[in-house]
Order: C-alpha cells, then structure tokens, then sequence
C-alpha cells in the first residue's frame, strides 16, 4: 500500500535495526482516514472469502480490526491479554512471548464469541516473531472455527513470523512489507522478490 509505505518513510522512527515507531499515524496517534483505508485493503484483499469475524489482540491491532469489520460488515473481536473480571464464562487461551515487552502473557477470548460456524480473519499492526499471531491462530484452531486468512499492516520480513506462519498453513498479507531498515531508510518487498 503506496500511502503506508510513504508515512513509514516520512514518519517512522528506527530505534534499532528491528525495531520502528510509528506512534505519529499508527500506534498511539491514529490517523483515522489511514485506518479505514487500512480497513478497505483487507477487505479488497480478503473479499469472497465469506469472512464472518475480524479477530485481533488487544491493543493495537483494534482499530484495523475495527476498520476491516466496517469494511466487511462483520464484527470484529479482539483478544484480551490477562483474565480480566467481566470475563467470567468460558475462554479459549493462548501462550504469548510479546517481542516488546520480551514478557510472556496470555490471551483469551470467550467461547461465546467464536464457533465452528464462523469464517475468520485475523487483523494485527505488526508481523515481527509471529508469537501473537500464532496465538491466534491458535486459539481459532481451538474454536473450531475456520480460519481465511491473516491481514497484517506492516511486516518486518527480516524476522521470522510470515514463515512461521506460513508453515501452519496460513495465508498472509500485509500492506507494507519491510527487508531492510536503519535511520533514513526503509526498504520494502516487492511482491515480485517475495
Ligand atoms: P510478534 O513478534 O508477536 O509478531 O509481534 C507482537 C506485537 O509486537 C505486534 O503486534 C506489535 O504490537 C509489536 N511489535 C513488534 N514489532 C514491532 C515494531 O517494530 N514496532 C512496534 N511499534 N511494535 C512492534
């Protein structure tokens, strides 16, 4: 996504050679005309796959889920990372080894909230190890509902999560897929090399 990968390159801030900040436009302030169209693209890209559900993590995959529900008009879920009170019924959960916080933690979501019936999309801003996603995907595979497909915003392809992915059979797309980075620049897959 052309738009993306410009305000990654305007905006971006690289604090190490794996880790970019976009706390301007993503991640902590959020520009919300960018999130829609975030949301568009997997929509786009995900059309005809009879998605029922969004599902993210909780926080920062929410409003490109959000947005990607909107699109599809479905609803989106996200996953919460500790057991919280309201949470009383019963959960499908996951072990989690958060890359930034290099803590582990677990996410769960409700039964009530995915069945066998539903056709899911699973939304998240990064793709970097893969530990979130893979928790997802888990905690699909243990509803038993099916899963369509991943949708992410931005892929670090130099870290190993698409191929982790992957491997379990996942189809992955994200909007801007970054091979290599440090301070003043970003350079980006081409779906041509991928
Ligand atoms: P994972 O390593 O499990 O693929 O990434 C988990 C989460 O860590 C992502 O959803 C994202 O919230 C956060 N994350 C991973 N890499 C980066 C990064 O380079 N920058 C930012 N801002 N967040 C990241």
């Amino acid at each position: 996504m052309e738009k993306l990968e410009q305000r990654i390159r305007q905006e971006g801030l690289i604090l190490s050679d794996k880790v970019l900040k976009v706390d301007s436009f993503l991640n902590h302030q959020v520009d919300t005309r960018l999130a829609l169209e975030i949301g568009q693209e997997f929509a786009r890209i995900f059309a005809g796959r009879g998605i029922t559900k969004v599902l993210t993590i909780e926080a920062s995959g929410i409003q490109f889920a959000m947005a990607a529900g909107i699109a599809l008009d479905v609803p989106f879920l996200y996953a919460k990372k500790k057991k919280a009170v309201t949470l009383t019924e019963n959960l499908f959960t996951s072990e989690v080894v958060s890359f930034t916080r290099g803590e582990t933690y677990q996410v769960s979501i409700s039964q009530s909230y995915l069945t066998p019936q539903d056709r899911v999309l699973i939304v998240d801003d990064f793709l970097a190890t893969g530990a979130a996603l893979v928790g997802l995907v888990d905690i699909v595979k243990q509803s038993g509902a099916e899963l369509r497909g991943v949708g992410c915003v931005i892929e670090k392809s130099f870290q190993e999560g698409r191929g982790l992915l992957e491997a379990l059979g996942v189809e992955v797309h994200s909007l801007a897929r970054i091979a290599s980075m440090r301070p003043g620049e970003v350079t980006y897959v081409r779906e041509a090399e991928a």
